[in-house]
């Protein structure tokens, strides 16, 4: 599955909770379709105490959640928008659909 996501990208939930929240993708799990975003769909997980820098207890964490709840945001315009493959020698680069800048690869 090719996903047009990757980590360090701005994305908008799309629906839930976080609708309407931008975040950074965290993680990507490809064969899932499935993305982490930092602050969004966080969950209490329950931490076993590892010494004194982690005293335990149940912290927040943010869980993966499916690529279609979320939508790229571009870095050039900050609108949340579709991207397009173009070649570019060797490369396959991300293009904004609403205002044709480069996205990255
Ligand atoms: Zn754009």
């Amino acid at each position: 599955m090719k996903l047009s996501i990757r980590k360090g990208d701005i994305v908008e939930v799309l629906s839930g909770d976080d609708k309407g929240r931008q975040g950074k993708v965290i993680e990507v799990d490809a064969k899932k379709g499935r993305v982490k975003i930092e602050g969004i769909n966080m969950v209490k997980r329950h931490e076993r105490a590892s010494g004194a820098r982690n005293p335990g207890g149940i912290i927040d964490k943010p869980a993966f959640m499916d690529r279609s709840n979320v939508m790229f945001v571009c870095p050039r315009c900050s609108r949340p928008t579709r991207v397009r493959w173009e070649r570019r020698g060797e490369k396959r680069i991300r293009v904004c659909k609403s205002c044709g800048g480069e996205a990255g690869s």
